[in-house]
């Protein structure tokens, strides 16, 4: 039987990328739609085969309970109603798969944590890279000594933003760092397979142009790890950045350019002098929102623990609190 998935919040990533993936899935389906806008919802519910009646609203939603066609949620709405959304979801005995970033705080993290730990649900950020085959491959030629010991890291991501709520640092928790930057915390983390030691940061606003009231424009940090390691990451609202990072080691070095995209990941190596792998792939948009939809599906139905569980989303809100803190920012 495929999981049955309510999507909260009918937004670009839920509509343009999870719902098309879903229909390509094999262990996932839509059974229910939570959205404010009741249109939008039946419209989409008539696209998907979802009976009107599992249409709810944000404040009729704690009744997904008695929907036994609703085995979890995913939630795709601006970052800080993710907390409250994940604790309600759980607290209605649904499993829960949550967009990044986790939440807009460190407790909020921990509570939605408990929350599901309590109500014996599973609770899954959706950081769907590392899923992904081209990043999964990085780490694998990495692991495997590929590239000798690995020195150093530069990860960049970010784009030229236009009006969103993404500028509103009370639904946002914080600029480009928390939306896009969180993919280069992450990959710096699974690539190296360790936890950042020290960080320095700075952030700057160049724009005067009114976008950058509330949330900053440019992060830039550096993270040390235990191994001695260094990563270097850049992000902004201001400009675009292709999302990439670059890794070098002692005998060899891999560039993924594109590293995030829903599509279009392309790593290059050079190992030694002679041996230049060139693998872009040839995956298409949704497939990674199929692949991740499935992967939770699996979790649940054989109660395996995902890798991209609360403890990693949180230890990614830590590590950006102490980026912001570094960096002079209020978090
Ligand atoms: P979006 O603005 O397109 O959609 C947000 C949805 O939330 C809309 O349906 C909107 O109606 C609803 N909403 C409910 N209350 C709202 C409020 N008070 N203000 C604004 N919207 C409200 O956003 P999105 O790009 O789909 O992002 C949603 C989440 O998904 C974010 O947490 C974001 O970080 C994450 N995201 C993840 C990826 C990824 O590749 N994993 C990509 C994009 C976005």
């Amino acid at each position: 039987q495929p999981l049955g998935y309510a999507m909260v919040g009918l937004g670009r990533i839920s509509m343009g990328h999870f719902m098309p993936g879903l229909k390509d899935a094999k262990q996932s389906k839509l059974t229910g739609l939570v959205s404010g806008h009741r249109d939008k919802a039946e419209k989409n519910a008539a696209e998907y085969g979802v009976p009107t009646s599992a249409i709810y609203s944000y404040e009729n939603f704690d009744s997904i309970r008695d929907n036994k066609a609703i085995d979890a949620v995913y939630i795709a709405l601006p970052n800080s109603m993710h907390a409250e959304y994940t604790i309600r979801a759980a607290k209605a005995g649904k499993h829960v798969l949550c967009e990044k970033p986790m939440a807009t705080s460190v407790d909020d993290c921990k509570a939605m944590i408990a929350a599901c730990r309590d109500n014996n649900v599973k609770l899954m950020i959706a950081y769907r890279c590392q899923l992904e085959p081209t990043n999964l491959r990085a780490i694998q030629m990495i692991r495997d000594g590929m590239l000798g010991s690995v020195q150093a890291i530069e990860s960049a991501n970010g784009f030229n933003i236009g009006p969103d709520w993404r500028l509103d640092k009370k639904l946002a928790g914080g600029g480009p760092l928390m939306d896009v930057g969180v993919y280069s915390l992450n990959a710096c983390r699974y690539l190296t397979g360790e936890e950042p030691q020290v960080i320095s940061a700075y952030s700057s606003v160049i724009d005067k142009d009114g976008r950058f009231s509330s949330v900053e424009e440019n992060v830039g940090w550096t993270m040390k790890f235990p191994s001695g390691i260094v990563a270097s990451c850049n992000t902004t609202y201001g400009g675009q950045m292709n999302g990439y990072f670059r890794v070098h080691g002692a005998k060899g070095s891999i560039d993924m350019d594109s590293a995030f995209g829903y599509q279009g990941q392309h790593l290059t190596a050079q190992i030694g002098r002679d041996n230049r792998i060139d693998e872009p792939s040839t995956a298409r948009d949704p497939s990674q929102f199929t692949r991740q939809a499935d992967y939770f599906a699996d979790c649940v139905r054989n109660n395996k623990e995902p890798k991209m569980d609360g403890q990693e989303g949180l230890r990614d809100i830590q590590y950006m609190a102490e980026i912001y803190k570094m960096a002079g920012v209020a978090f």
